[in-house]
């Protein structure tokens, strides 16, 4: 008899294939019943599967007693109620690695496009500007102070490549880590008021909910630039919408929103914003890894052997 698994994200074919063959699936996300559908189904469902932004709450996850697994399509499981389910023994798997250097180059692309005003330059040339001008001038990134804020698996690799262009690398975190030359910050107020960029690489979740206020923009300051890209929680963004209107921050660059995929039309009206739809880790290649991994965990745990990337 195969394992019973509730699809709770929209999931690429790539990965809804191979689950139908290994798995009795039930479409929680598209179907036009999902109150019915786990009345139905919920005593039966074994496994979860989501992306890193999906919330599971625990009123769900109570109508589910046979839950063992829950696998995150992701690396980010601020989505699931970890207590929770340490609490029930269910276990959690994420996508970490696969996904560094992708999110990474998104957040380096970032700077450069804020940094050199890259989306401006090509409307200049687009709608003809050129022919009469030369495109405005821009900023420099060498000898420049990027502040990251969540020196992990992602925060690491944007440092290196931001290495690459000159810049010094300074951050914050809980603790100073062993071993990094990097400058560290013991406060967030700090690091932001040391930083050019300011880059959040923290995971999202109640800890880190707000970090970044209107206290910490007015820190960055009027030549500070603001790059997101972990969760859009970690950012209070009518806070920053009001900083970026009145020039208190130079401009920002945005992967990831609180209310995804709504983005205030506020913001999308902002000439210093450079928004991108949540396309960190959106390559054929790492979309491809991070199913895999997905399908090694869950194959994992139902034939008895140990999980991949458990979270805990
Ligand atoms: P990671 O290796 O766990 O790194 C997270 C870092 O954040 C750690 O170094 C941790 O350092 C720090 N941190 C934790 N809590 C913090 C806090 N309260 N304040 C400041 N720093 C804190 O995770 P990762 O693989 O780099 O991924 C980071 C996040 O990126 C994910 O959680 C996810 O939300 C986001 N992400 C976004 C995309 C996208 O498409 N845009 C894709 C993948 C991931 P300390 O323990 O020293 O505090």
């Amino acid at each position: 008899m195969l394992p019973q698994l509730l699809i709770l994200a929209p999931l690429p074919e790539f990965l809804r294939v191979p689950l139908s063959e290994n798995f009795i699936c039930h479409d929680y996300v598209s179907s036009a019943d999902p109150e019915g559908l786990i009345q139905e189904v919920g005593p039966r469902v074994q496994a979860i599967i989501q992306n890193g932004g999906t919330q599971a709450p625990v009123s769900l996850l109570e109508k589910l007693p046979s839950l063992e697994i829950i696998t995150v399509n992701g690396v980010g499981y601020d989505g699931v109620p970890v207590g929770y389910c340490k609490g029930r023994g269910i276990r959690i798997t994420n996508t970490p690695d696969v996904l560094t250097d992708d999110v990474a180059d998104i957040a380096t692309a970032l700077v450069l496009m804020t940094s050199r005003a890259l989306s401006a330059a090509q409307r200049f040339l687009l709608d003809g500007g050129w022919e009469s001008a030369a495109s405005p001038l821009t900023s420099a990134l060498n000898h420049k102070t990027a502040g990251i804020v969540g020196l992990g698996r992602i925060g690491k690799a944007i440092a290196q490549r931001l290495e690459a262009c000159g810049m010094r690398i300074a951050y914050t975190g809980r603790k100073q880590q062993e071993g990094v030359a990097y400058r560290f910050h013991s406060t967030l107020e700090a690091l932001a008021a040391a930083s050019d960029f300011l880059i959040i690489a923290c995971p999202g979740g109640p800890e880190t909910h707000h970090l970044i206020d209107s206290e910490i923009l007015t820190q960055l300051g009027p030549e500070g630039t603001l790059i997101n890209i972990s969760r859009g929680s970690v950012v209070d963004e009518a806070a920053l919408i009001r900083a970026l209107k009145k020039g208190q921050i130079k401009g920002a660059g945005l992967d990831v929103f609180e209310n995804e995929p709504h983005v205030p039309q506020e913001l999308r009206d902002l000439p210093n914003a450079i928004l991108l739809p949540h396309v960190g880790s959106a390559t054929i290649e790492t979309r491809q890894a991070m199913a895999d991994l997905c399908l090694r965990n869950l194959d994992a745990h139902f034939s008895g052997q140990n999980l991949i990337t458990p979270v805990y």
